[in-house]
C-alpha cells in the first residue's frame, strides 16, 4: 500500500475532526523554546481509548510510526517528530477530561490530555492538593508529566510525578489496552509495570488515563525571599531551613541576581521584593496546617545572625506569594531571549551542588574565558538548570566541546544530565556516556519487548538496537 493510501486510511478512521494536515500542524512540529523542529505526515487527534487502540492497530499493520504529544512543553524534543523518521503525531489534546475526584481516597482520575492546572483547581475545590507543579502548569498534560517523570517546585516535599501515580491505562503499540487504572495504595502482586511507562517518554505505549494521588491541602503557605551573600555557604542555609521548618519545608529554589533582574525587566507587573542587591537569591516556601510564619521568622533571624542571608522579605498576602513565584516562573523564558546557549538539566548529590556549580563555572571559563554561566533551580533536590552562553561567533565545534566538557563534570559527581526533563532527542546520544552498557542493554530490550516493530517515538530515549562494539 502506498504511503498516501495509508494516511487516507488513518484519516477515515479518525473522521474529519480527528486529524490536522498542512500548515495546521505547525504548532505540533516545534517545541516550546524552538530548539527542535520536525515534520509529520499527519497530526492525529483521537478522542477516546477505543480510537487510539484502533489507530495503533492500523499503524502497526501499515508500519506507520507514531509520536505521542501532550501539551508540547517538553524541553528535550521528545514530542517532536524527527524529519528522518516519517511519523504521525498523536496529539492527546481532545482527551482532556477530568473523570473523577475522590477526597476520601485522596485520588483523582483524568484522561492523559488533561491539563495540570485543571487538576490543581479541581483538587483545591475539594480542599486537597495536587503536588506536581511548575511553570508550564497551564499547558502541560498529565500524560506528558507522567511520561517525562516531571519534577518541579514541590519535589522536595512530595516527590516527583512518579510518586504521584497510582494507576494507568495504556494502549500498547499493537493496539491492545492495558487496564492498570487501579488506585490501590498497596499491591505487592509482582512487577509494578506502571513504572515502566512513567518516564517512558512514549516509547512503550500511549498513556490514556491515570489515577493520581492527592494530598491534604495545607491551610498555611508562605514564602521567604532572601538575598544570599555567600553562595558557598548556601547548604548551611538549606540545613537550617530543614532543621527549623522540618516537614513544612516544601521548596528551596536558587535564583541568580542576573536572571532575577531579567524577569523584572521583562514583566512590568512584577515587584522587587527587597532592595538589597546580591548575586544570588533564594525562595524558601513553607506550608502546613499550623501557622508557619513564626518558623519562617526564626529561620530568617538565625540565617541573618549567621551571615547566611543579608536581607529577606516574607510574603504577606496571596498577591505577594504570586509575585515571588511568577518571578521564578519567568526565568526560563528570560534566558532564551539572551541568545544562543547550551543548557543542562543537571542533578548531583544535594550536598555537592555548590562545589559542582563552582566546577562548572571554572571548566567553562577554562575553555573560553569570560563565558557567561547561569544556574537556577531546585537546590533542595540537587537539581540545577544550567545555561552557558559561549562568546558570539563560537562555532559548532566550540559548542560541542563545551557541552561534552560540562557533561563530564556532571558525571564526575555521579550526576545526571537529565534530572527532570527527560532524554527526548536532544540527549539521545549524550546519555550513552552516562549509563553503563548493561543498563542501556536492559532498556533497549524492554523497548523491543513492548514495541518489536519500532513504531513508537523513534529516535527518542534509547536506541532499541544499539550498535555492538
Ligand atoms: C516554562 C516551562 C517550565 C518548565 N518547568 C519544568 C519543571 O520545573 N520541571 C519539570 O520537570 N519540567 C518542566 N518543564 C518541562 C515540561 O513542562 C514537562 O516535561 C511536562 O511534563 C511535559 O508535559 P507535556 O504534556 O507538555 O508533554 P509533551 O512535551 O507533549 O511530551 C513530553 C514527552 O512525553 C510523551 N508523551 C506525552 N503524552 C503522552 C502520553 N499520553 N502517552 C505517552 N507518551 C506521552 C511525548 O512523546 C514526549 O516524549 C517546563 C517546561 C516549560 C515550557
Amino acid at each position: 500500500m502506498s504511503l498516501i493510501a495509508a494516511i487516507d486510511d488513518v484519516k477515515s478512521l479518525l473522521g474529519p475532526r480527528g486529524w490536522l494536515a498542512g500548515e495546521d500542524m505547525a504548532p505540533h512540529l516545534t517545541d516550546f523554546f524552538r530548539r527542535t523542529d520536525g515534520t509529520a505526515m499527519l497530526v492525529a487527534r483521537p478522542d477516546g481509548v477505543e480510537e487510539i487502540s484502533e489507530l495503533l492497530r492500523l499503524c502497526a499493520r501499515l508500519g506507520l510510526k507514531i509520536v505521542p504529544q501532550g501539551g508540547n512543553t517538553g524541553l528535550c524534543g521528545g514530542a517532536i517528530p524527527r524529519a528522518e523518521e516519517p511519523s504521525i503525531v498523536l496529539s492527546m489534546k481532545r482527551m482532556n477530561r477530568l473523570l473523577s475526584i475522590d477526597p476520601v481516597c485522596y485520588a483523582v482520575t483524568a484522561e492523559a490530555g488533561c491539563i495540570m492546572q485543571t487538576i490543581h483547581e479541581a483538587a483545591a475545590g475539594v480542599n486537597r492538593l495536587f503536588a506536581p507543579d511548575w511553570g508550564a502548569r497551564g499547558t502541560a498534560t498529565v500524560g506528558g508529566a507522567i511520561s517525562t517523570n516531571a519534577g518541579g517546585i514541590n519535589v522536595l516535599r512530595y516527590g516527583n510525578t512518579r510518586e504521584q501515580v497510582l494507576g494507568l491505562e495504556v494502549v500498547l503499540p499493537d493496539g491492545r489496552v492495558w487496564d492498570g487504572l487501579r488506585s490501590l495504595r498497596k499491591d505487592s502482586s509482582g512487577y509494578d509495570l506502571k513504572h515502566l511507562f512513567i518516564g517512558g517518554e512514549g516509547t512503550l505505549g500511549i498513556i490514556t488515563k491515570a489515577v493520581m494521588r492527592l494530598h491534604p491541602r495545607p491551610s498555611h503557605v508562605q514564602t521567604l525571599f532572601g538575598a544570599v551573600p555567600d553562595l558557598d555557604r548556601l547548604m548551611e542555609l538549606f540545613v537550617e531551613a530543614r532543621n527549623i521548618l522540618a516537614e513544612s519545608l516544601s521548596a528551596f529554589e536558587l535564583i541568580p541576581g542576573s536572571t532575577f533582574e531579567m524577569a523584572l525587566a521583562q514583566n512590568a507587573t512584577l515587584r522587587r521584593p527587597i532592595e538589597t542587591k546580591q548575586d544570588w537569591y533564594v525562595l524558601i516556601r513553607a506550608s502546613g496546617n499550623a501557622d508557619i510564619t513564626a518558623r519562617l521568622e526564626e529561620l530568617f533571624a538565625t540565617a541573618f545572625d549567621q551571615g547566611l542571608l543579608s536581607d529577606a522579605a516574607l510574603a504577606q498576602s496571596a498577591a505577594q506569594e504570586d509575585n515571588l513565584w511568577t518571578i521564578r516562573d519567568e526565568i526560563p523564558a528570560g534566558m532564551v531571549l539572551q541568545g544562543k546557549m547550551l543548557k543542562w538539566d543537571a542533578s548531583v548529590p544535594i550536598d555537592r551542588i555548590i562545589p559542582f556549580l563552582r566546577d562548572v563555572e571554572a571548566t567553562a571559563d577554562s575553555i573560553q574565558s569570560g563565558t557567561a554561566t547561569y544556574a537556577f533551580g531546585h537546590i533542595g533536590d540537587g537539581n540545577l538548570h544550567l545555561s552557558i552562553f559561549p562568546r558570539p561567533g563560537t562555532d559548532a565545534a566550540g559548542f560541542a566541546a563545551m557541552e561534552s566538557a560540562i557533561d563530564r563534570v556532571i558525571w564526575s559527581y555521579r550526576g545526571s544530565i537529565c534530572a527532570e526533563h527527560g532524554v527526548g532527542q536532544l540527549n539521545y546520544t549524550r546519555i550513552l556516556g552516562q549509563k553503563p552498557a548493561i543498563e542501556l542493554e536492559m532498556m533497549a530490550k524492554i523497548r523491543k519487548l513492548f514495541d518489536p516493530q519500532g513504531i513508537l517515538n523513534p529516535g527518542k530515549l534509547v536506541d532499541p538496537a544499539p550498535k555492538q562494539d
